[in-house]
């Protein structure tokens, strides 16, 4: 058997990482001169920068089940739980997000009482909503709905705009109007279906008590996670600057081509959402409708501040601060403004040299785009502005690192699990074929992970058909 492996970010590597596993022969088709895709780590004067994600969710296994595999065991570190404060952006200043929250659900009574988060009526109705458990559990509604639906309807307005919003788009780029709550806040979903009351549900489980670190990463860097997957896959596999072009199904069997053509037995499609589409859609239309999504896009600036220059910067204690971007639509897509800040020496202490200062500050969403053809002094001027306002004058960095990752996540619309059982069908339907990637079932690192290992599993030994 031979397998085609096409994309090489965290999804392809993985699956490639589990085809060599299994000895079976495959080629990893990659576009750029580089694996990892959006996972790009970048190591400097005792810094250690990460370009695109910095960490996962500790909650879900694959990824660590992964890096122990490796032999990572000793560069797994989590987040330095005791700072873990994140402030929100309101009225130019930061304020600090009430302690005991599970996104914008409180565990704890007083923090939200006491919080200048949040007015009178907002905290009115927080308190309301245990009492309002029946009602809101046969307000339940039968299809998906957008997450800024379901947060309104616990919670009201406020808390929405305020919390809800940035959150949301902190990890998806995206905006609650349009997000599936079914495909991105499952385990909200099934705590309304069952208790009606979000904060009468998590009062309930031991998913209210706050785990020892949210985040695990690894001490080098998660390129680290990259490298020794790459380090398992025999050299002659990786074919690097090589473009898939398009793909065909032709008597059972799988050619793809670029300046080159090859014959596969199957073929696992690693692709961001865009370029799968192009190359499914000519063999199948329902493709080309089925893939059709929105993206957002990120830029990443990472401003590095050595010892001697850090000491004059008063960055206040905790993970970093999220800025609810304007309502107004126009606003929004005419002024590039900060979506997100990670103060990264407080997250992740061992990531820079002993009192370096680290922010890694994002803009995203709407206004993203106006910033992606911008030189890096450009961007890296306009954050620095933008931060200094909030975070008092800021010196000249040491040195920056500026990433840009056009259309990098995929929206996951209203309705959005329904198309991908729709997608699946058709997947189905054409033997040896495989969708990966942060387009389908999770953005996040140990999903990708997973979902990699599945399909080169589901490769290897296909399930029968029916
Ligand atoms: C700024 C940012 C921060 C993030 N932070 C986190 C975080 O902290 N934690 C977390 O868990 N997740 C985070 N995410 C999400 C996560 O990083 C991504 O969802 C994930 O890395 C995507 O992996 P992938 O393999 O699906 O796609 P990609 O990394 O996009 O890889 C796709 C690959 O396909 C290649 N390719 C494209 N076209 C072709 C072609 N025609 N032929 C061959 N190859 C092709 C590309 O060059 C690329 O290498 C973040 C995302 C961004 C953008």
């Amino acid at each position: 058997m031979r397998v085609a492996v096409i994309g090489g970010g965290i999804a392809g590597v993985s699956a490639a990482h589990e085809l060599a596993q299994s000895g079976i022969e495959f080629v990893l088709y990659e576009a750029s001169g580089r694996l990892g895709g959006i996972v790009e780590t970048v190591c400097r004067d005792g810094f250690v920068i990460e370009c695109g994600p910095d960490s996962w969710v500790t909650e879900k296994p694959w990824a660590r089940e992964l890096a122990v595999e490796l032999g990572l065991e000793d560069e797994i570190v989590a987040s330095n739980d005791h700072w873990r404060k994140t402030y929100i952006v309101r009225g130019g200043e930061l304020v600090a997000m009430p302690d005991g929250m599970r996104m914008m659900v409180p565990t704890q009574w007083e923090p939200v009482l006491s919080s200048p988060l949040f007015s009178k009526e907002a905290q009115q109705a927080y308190l309301r909503e245990p009492e309002r458990a029946e009602e809101l559990k046969t307000a339940v509604p039968e299809s998906d709905e957008s997450v800024a639906s379901f947060v309104r309807r616990h919670f009201g307005d406020e808390v929405t705009d305020t919390i809800g919003a940035p959150l949301l788009a902190g990890v998806f780029g995206g905006d609650v109007d349009e997000l599936s709550v079914r495909a991105v806040m499952p385990a909200f979903v099934k705590m309304e279906r069952e208790h009606g009351s979000l904060i009468a549900a998590l009062e309930k489980s031991s998913r209210g008590a706050q785990s020892a670190s949210i985040f695990t990463t690894l001490k080098s860097g998660l390129q680290t996670l990259i490298d020794r997957m790459v380090a398992t896959l025999p050299a002659s596999s990786i074919r690097l600057r090589k473009s898939v072009q398009k793909i065909e199904f032709k008597g059972g069997k799988w050619c793809i081509f670029g300046p080159f053509a090859e014959e596969f037995d199957a073929v696992v499609v690693a692709t961001p959402a865009d370029v799968t589409r192009g190359l499914l859609s000519p063999m199948d239309p329902a493709f080309d409708q089925l893939l059709a999504m929105d993206a957002s896009s990120a830029i990443v600036v990472a401003l590095a501040f050595a010892p001697e220059i850090a000491k004059s910067l008063r960055i206040p204690p905790g993970f970093g601060f999220l800025a609810p971007q304007s309502r107004s639509a126009a606003e929004r897509s005419s002024v590039p403004s900060l979506l997100a800040c990670t103060f990264v020496d407080q997250k992740f202490s061992h990531r820079v040299p002993e009192g370096g200062v680290l922010l890694r500050a994002f803009f995203g969403g709407a206004s993203a785009p106006l910033l992606l053809d911008s030189p890096d002094d450009e961007v890296t001027g306009l954050a620095l502005r933008q931060l200094s306002s909030l975070l008092g004058q800021l010196p000249e960095p040491s040195f920056t690192v500026v990433r840009r990752w056009p259309r990098s996540l995929p929206q996951y619309a209203v309705g959005h699990l329904e198309r991908m059982a729709r997608l699946e069908e058709r997947v189905r339907a054409l033997p040896g074929l495989e969708l990966i990637g942060n387009a389908y079932y999770g953005v996040g690192l140990p999903d990708l992970v997973r979902q990699g290992r599945e399909a080169a599993r589901r490769v290897i030994s296909p399930l029968p058909p029916g």
